[in-house]
């Protein structure tokens, strides 16, 4: 029988648990105050005590949370002090809500950390080995002890936390439940409905096990009460249940509430004892993703006091006029709740402060690695505006009014006298090539190298037949670059060229070279690198430009992306860039007509291709890779489809066949006599997805279109509609049901990659238009990049933290600097 001083704080706890909304009791935490005066009275409490009990609990239904939590923390150290003598001596349970920073207990001792896994601190702060962190600074830096500093985890524990990913204790409270179950809605039993989600607490009155389905099965029936009335629970198979639950057993029950029989039942709820605290029943309750070798119940008892005991005991390193300016909770109480909300909007308010935090650091980073990166000098190439207008003269096309801005941009930073760090956004078709080649024209002008990076073969060659056609033009004598200046290096070079070229980079004879990662991964040494050039730079990751970038000293950078992005996003994920946007077509640009097709309908595709091939045009049939096993080789749908339509529905025409398995030299083959117009219609892969440009072909046919991402789709219609023709994009699903596909439609709607950007994002995040999954952006566990309004606030306070303490230097700012330094530092950092 527990005691009164036991029963009371356990309703402390749940109290606690639940945020202090004085619902652990049905109707109210005073109304156990009754029975309870009744039952301390006749243990012979101490009469003052009772009544300064009786006093507080009558005042507790009218305080703020806050004032509750003190009272409870006060009322509960002097229930402590009362406890006979023997009772102290029991060892408390070590970790309980009712351990807030202000309670006057020592850290249990496995909490301590050693002194290695101690802050250094920033500014190396003296602080003896011997020294014992009192609970109130255990600040962030100490979570990364390992989680063998829990009590109940030893290295088995550990290891297998380890699979999941999780080895410190920030580890712990920062992995997020997977979903809430619902289970705070306490009632009694004369008010439940069928079908509601709901926790009951009741007493058993009865338990019985029977068999069913002819022996087969097990059956519990437990009837319990509550005081309102009654209800059956029934078990499945849990024998062992009608000897836990003995008559008199009081119980905390989750679940649904189901009908039997024309009766309100409860099958196989959640239940705990009402000894023990909530954690499973009664609340909402988290749901943590798993590995076979845990359980939930564990997994969230570990959390339950990893996150009671560690959170209140985290120092927020947010300083508080951005919390308050923001609105957002504090970091403590952020991280209690989002494990174990009390309420829904307690969980609202704890995910916007994590999101905020993650949008917040990552906007710092970005900010401060600009300003790194501009304070750092660069040569200067001052570009005469004349010279400029004498290259674009020469141009076939005079060009947009989008493409002088990006190239007055351009002029700008390359004579600003620091490293330019530019990104060229616009849509599939605008004309950014173009631009690339007079800002190559600008720097080889004054006698330094530059790179231009691409991520296919196939776009590198096509880069090096316009960049050599655009730079060595010299019907006035006076080209720009010689033919053997400019030099392509792909993984498939023979070793014998790729010895030339890098001696040829090394010695400066060589002045612009284009390739793919060949151009990093290889030893390549410039003589004078200056600048560098990514093309579809959401193709690469962070990684990889920073290295062809650190082949030069401070060279300038420009970067290269069809990603429409909305511009506070842009600004956000790629905000260490200055941002051209190029919005913009060519003039004499038809929108290409989009047809979503019926598979029976393909015939129709195959007539269109037939008429406009007549008339001079080209086409593309693009199909999508099969999975291995499927159709047995992963090219073979392009490759026994390309045989077929050769065959028996184009056999007049040359039909051209491209795919990944092909040497780059057949590849180049290929595009070369589909570029010549040798091969009409060209059969496909993705291969063609990113940067190919033939304007004279008018048709993109994609079968297997629902396989396909929005981003990927609209980057094969890009295509085509280069030219002037009339063009189109026939989507053929794998079958009739597809046909309805979301992103299909989306593609019929609209030619506007902006909002085909803002469907993929509202529809899936942001992982797949803004190729952020090699950018480390994937890691943010809580933003969620399409919510705009997030991102500018987070924006907005970064930057007016950052414009009053760019170096972090004020004290108040301390503990972000080096939250900054670890976020910084877990991968996410390194952008180029
Ligand atoms: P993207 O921005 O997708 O890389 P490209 O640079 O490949 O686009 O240009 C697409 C096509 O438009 C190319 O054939 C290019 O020659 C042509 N082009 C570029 N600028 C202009 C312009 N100002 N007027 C007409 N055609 C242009
Ligand atoms: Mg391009």
């Amino acid at each position: 029988m527990p005691s009164p001083i036991d029963k009371l704080q356990k309703f402390f706890r749940l109290e606690a648990e639940r945020g202090y909304d004085n619902r652990a009791v049905v109707g109210g935490l005073d109304k156990i105050l009754p029975s309870w005066e009744k039952e301390a009275q006749s243990q012979q409490l101490d009469a003052a005590l009772l009544e300064t009990v009786a006093a507080g609990l009558r005042q507790y239904p009218a305080l703020e949370p806050a004032a509750r939590a003190e009272l409870l923390n006060r009322l509960s150290e002097q229930l402590q002090a009362a406890r006979p003598a023997e009772e102290e001596r029991r060892p408390r349970p070590p970790l309980t809500v009712l351990d807030v920073p202000s309670s006057r207990q020592p850290l249990p001792r496995e909490a301590q950390l050693p002194p290695e896994n101690r802050p250094s601190g920033r500014k190396s702060r003296a602080q003896g080995p011997e020294a014992v962190r009192p609970p109130e600074t255990a600040n962030t830096a100490g979570l990364k002890a390992g989680l063998t500093v829990l009590p109940g985890i030893g290295s088995k524990h550990a290891q297998t936390l380890s699979e999941l990913g999780l080895n410190t204790l920030e580890d712990l409270l920062y992995y997020f439940p997977r979903r809430y179950d619902d289970y705070s809605q306490l009632k009694p039993i004369n008010r439940i409905q069928f079908g509601e989600e709901l926790t009951i607490i009741a007493t058993v009155q009865s338990s019985t096990n029977r068999a069913f389905r002819g022996g087969q099965g097990q059956m519990t029936e437990v009837v319990v009460s509550d005081g309102t009335g009654f209800l059956r629970l029934t078990f499945f198979n849990q024998p062992w249940l009608a000897n836990r639950m003995n008559r008199g057993t009081q119980l905390v029950l989750s679940g649904r509430v189901d009908q039997y029989l024309g009766r309100l039942v409860m099958n196989n709820p959640d239940w705990e004892l009402l000894e023990a605290e909530h954690l499973h029943t009664n609340r909402i309750v988290p749901v943590y993703s798993l590995t076979a070798n845990v359980t939930q119940k564990w997994l969230r008892r570990i959390m339950f006091n990893t996150v009671s005991f560690w959170a209140p005991r985290i120092t927020d390193f947010l300083p508080p006029s951005v919390r308050s300016t923001a609105g957002l909770v504090d970091l403590p109480t952020a991280l209690q709740n989002v494990h174990f909300p009390a309420t829904q909007e307690k969980l609202r308010a704890a995910r916007e402060r994590l999101a905020f935090d993650e949008i917040f650091l990552m906007q710092m980073g970005v900010l401060s690695q600009k300003r790194n990166w501009q304070s750092l000098d660069a040569q200067r190439f001052p570009i005469a505006p004349e010279w400029l207008e004498e290259q674009v003269a020469r141009l076939p096309f005079p060009l947009t009014g989008a493409q002088r801005k990006a190239l007055e941009h351009v002029r700008q930073d390359l004579d600003s006298g620091h490293p330019m760090d530019r990104l060229l956004q616009g849509d599939v078709g605008s004309g950014k090539t173009v631009i690339a080649a007079l800002t190559v024209a600008m720097v080889t002008h004054h006698g330094a190298q530059a790179a231009v990076m691409a991520p296919t073969s196939i776009l590198a060659e096509q880069h090096m037949r316009t960049f050599t056609r655009l730079l060595t033009n010299n019907e006035n004598g006076d080209a720009l670059l010689q033919p053997e200046q400019i030099r392509l290096l792909i993984g498939d070079t023979p070793e014998a060229e790729k010895d030339a070229i890098r001696a040829g980079l090394a010695d400066g004879s060589i002045r612009l070279v284009i390739g793919t990662h060949a151009l990093i991964e290889d030893p390549v040494n410039f003589q004078r690198l200056q600048l560098v050039v990514v093309d579809e730079q959401h193709r690469f990751g962070v990684a990889q430009r920073a290295a062809l970038r650190a082949k030069g000293q401070n060279p300038h950078l420009l970067v290269m992306t069809a990603t429409p992005i909305p511009r506070s996003l842009a600004l956000t994920v790629y905000g260490d860039l200055d941002l051209t946007v190029m919005d913009e077509m060519p003039a004499g640009r038809q929108p290409v007509e989009t047809h979503v097709l019926n598979p029976l309908e393909r015939e129709r595709a195959y007539h269109l291709i037939n008429t406009q091939i007549k008339e001079g045009r080209q086409a593309f049939v693009i199909y999508p890779l099969v999975e291995q096993g499927e159709r047995g080789n992963e090219n073979s749908a392009a490759v026994e489809e390309h045989a077929r339509l050769q065959r028996e529905v184009f056999p007049t025409i040359n039909v051209g066949l491209l795919h990944g398995r092909l040497k780059p030299e057949e590849k180049e083959a290929v595009m070369t006599r589909f570029r010549d117009g040798e091969y009409t219609l060209l059969v496909s892969t993705s291969v063609v997805e990113v940067g190919v440009d033939v304007p004279n072909a008018t048709v993109m046919l994609v079968e297997g279109a629902n396989r396909f991402g929005l981003a990927q789709l609209h980057q094969f219609r890009g295509r085509v509609g280069r030219g002037q023709d009339k063009s189109y994009c026939l989507l053929i699903p794998d079958s009739e049901s597809t046909v309805e596909n979301e992103r299909l439609r989306a593609m019929a709607e609209t030619n506007d990659g902006f909002v085909l950007a803002e469907r993929d994002l509202e529809q899936r995040g942001p992982g797949d238009f803004l190729g952020t999954r090699q950018s480390g952006f994937m890691d943010l566990r809580m933003a969620n990049l399409s919510d705009v309004r997030l991102i500018e606030k987070a924006r907005e306070q970064a930057q007016a933290v950052f414009a009053a303490d760019p170096d972090l230097q004020d004290p108040a700012h301390e503990a972000l600097a080096q939250m900054l330094d670890r976020f910084w530092s877990d991968g996410r950092g390194d952008r180029s």
